[in-house]
């Protein structure tokens, strides 16, 4: 099916074997190169040759964000830095920033991960690729511009924001594929709806990166924008930046790419592999990365893997989406809650708009109290507000085995932003 970016293997055995050279290089290459990862082999007491097969991984030390951070400047680089062509870096809400260091080699491999991304999601050469992300620093901006160029459609920069702008270049440039997060696609989509644009413009695809998406606001975008199809790119600045995979077009999980990297799915606390299926922590080990390589890196970021061959006939294997964080993970009444399931149980309702909060409460005799605030649908009218409650109730009890306050509002009422929305506020003292 892909003809430029094909997987790099053909059968299992052969992804398999891939996998085994691909760690056993990393972990030389690692353990020779990169005095980050000398000392904590070492202290692991673990010699690079120890490592043979994946079925060695588990030996392996994690590494973490902190070791990032400690690291700054060029954390766990592991060439000279002569070789370094480029750095990236994440937003690091706290402290020094996360900084990425790619080789000419990781520049190739990204742009060839990404090129995947536009083939499979059916982009062609005569396409034009609105870039609305951020641009610097960043990995989104310049991740889905050197994979447009790689896969040679048309590639249009106009970074994050500004919907006059963007609005206008929709029109005249008639873009056909749209690259933004799940938060800027909605704005857009909005706008779009608001200045009454949608027969002027010629979208046919988006392409939503470095964001949780919920279904809510997938229909909103796919409405108000008119396109037949919307794919979501996950993304992580320490694995290169977004494009190491796409959701499948039969909606079925995020088909990753395992010839460039190793995905393992632990329990946070134990930082054992769960049960097949079960939800995650994403703990990643890259196969070919030559600056900043990644051993056991532990991403926060959970998910579950998906076993078993997808209809749409891809032989990459699949996760799930993002499902939230390992942080943002709440304890609610003996509950662990984590926002992106509430994404999920809302999604099912009809009659309910894409946005809304969860508010968690102590109240004065002790208990912990839940307050749901959920837009209603654009067309939704107030006599419908006592129904959908006693929904949001319903699903979420069902869901979440606990009781909360549902408050329906008008449609737009809630705060929108470029980029990540915050969803969930917790306003309990502990
Ligand atoms: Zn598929």
């Amino acid at each position: 099916m892909l003809k430029q970016f094909p997987p790099r293997f053909g059968t299992a055995d052969e992804l398999k074997d891939l996998q085994n050279r691909g760690l056993k290089w990393t972990v030389e290459h690692a353990g020779n190169n990169s005095p980050f990862y000398r000392k904590q082999f070492e202290a692991a007491g673990i010699t690079p040759t120890d490592i043979r097969t994946i079925d060695d991984l588990e030996k392996l030390p994690f590494t973490t964000a902190d070791d990032l951070r400690a690291g700054y400047p060029f954390p766990l680089l592991a060439v000279d830095p002569a070789e370094i062509v480029r750095i990236h870096s994440s937003s690091g809400t706290t402290g020094k920033r996360k900084i990425l260091s790619y080789t000419r080699n990781d520049i190739d491999d990204w742009s060839y991960m990404f090129g995947r991304c536009y083939e499979m999601a059916g982009v062609t050469r005569q396409d034009r690729v609105q870039i609305c992300v951020g641009y610097g620093l960043w990995t989104a901006g310049a991740g889905f511009q050197l994979g447009c160029e790689r896969y040679g459609a048309m590639a249009i920069p106009a970074g994050p924001g500004n919907l006059e702008m963007q609005t206008s270049l929709l029109v005249d440039m008639q873009s056909t594929v749209l690259c933004c997060t799940a938060s800027m696609g909605l704005l857009l989509a909005e706008e779009v709806h608001r200045r009454n644009l949608k027969d002027k413009i010629a979208l046919r695809k988006v392409i939503l990166g470095a964001e949780r998406t919920s279904e809510a606001m997938i229909a909103v975008i796919r409405e108000h924008l008119g396109v037949e199809e919307v794919y979501d790119i996950p993304g992580l600045t320490e694995l290169y930046g977004p494009g190491t995979g796409l959701s499948c077009r039969c909606n079925s999980g995020i088909h990753y790419w395992a010839d460039y990297y190793l995905l393992e799915i632990l329990d946070p606390e134990t930082l054992r592999p769960v049960n097949p299926g079960e939800i995650g922590e994403m703990v990643f080990t890259t196969l070919r990365k030559e600056g900043t390589p990644l051993v056991r890196y532990r991403s926060r970021d959970l998910t579950r893997l998906i076993d078993g061959d997808c209809p749409c006939g891809c032989g990459l294997p699949r996760h799930d989406k993002i499902l939230g964080r390992s942080d943002d993970v709440v304890i609610f009444r003996g509950v662990n809650m984590y926002p992106g399931q509430v994404d999920e149980i809302l999604s099912g309702i009809s009659g309910l708009g894409s946005e809304y909060q969860v508010i968690l409460d102590h109240q004065d005799d002790g208990k912990d109290s839940m307050a749901v605030k959920v837009e209603r649908a654009r067309d939704g009218a107030p006599e419908d507000d006592e129904r959908l409650g006693k929904a949001i109730v319903r699903a979420i009890k069902q869901a979440l085995f606990v009781s909360c306050t549902p408050e329906i509002v008008p449609n737009g009422s809630l705060p929108r932003s470029e980029r990540k929305t915050a969803r969930m506020f917790d306003n309990r003292k502990y």
